[in-house]
């Protein structure tokens, strides 16, 4: 368990650019991000996701780099207030066991 106290995200968006990472989208995610960008659902689904590697469900598409589609050149999300839960929880209910390599804040609270 990260210890809340202690963690400072330092911004540096290497959480959003990990070249093997994924981010599954619900129904619930893609209807709250869809409705933030002012898209219909269907177009977002078309648009802004792709077939998960295990092809059960919908990820958010990645750029050729592997970084996620809606960071910023500032590492800032561009969905911030509707991320999905995966992002909004990282690294407090949900890391996994490659999170410490990826996240120098992490590191640096154990
Ligand atoms: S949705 Fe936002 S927080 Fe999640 S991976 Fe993409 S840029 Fe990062
Ligand atoms: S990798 Fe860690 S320190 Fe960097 S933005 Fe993500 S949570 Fe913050």
């Amino acid at each position: 368990m990260v210890d809340r106290q202690k963690f400072a995200c330092r911004r540096c968006g290497a959480c959003c650019r990990t070249k093997d990472g994924i981010v599954r989208v619900s129904d619930a995610e893609i209807a709250r991000i869809a409705a933030f960008l002012g898209m219909s659902e269907a177009d977002f689904i078309a648009n802004e996701t792709e077939l998960a590697p295990d092809r059960r469900g919908l990820v958010l598409k990645s750029r050729a780099d592997g970084s996620c589609a809606y960071l910023s050149p500032e590492n800032l999300c561009l969905v911030n207030p509707v991320k999905p839960d995966k992002c909004r929880t990282f690294p407090f209910e949900w890391v996994n066991p490659d999170s410490d390599s990826v996240c120098p804040a992490l590191r640096a609270c154990r």
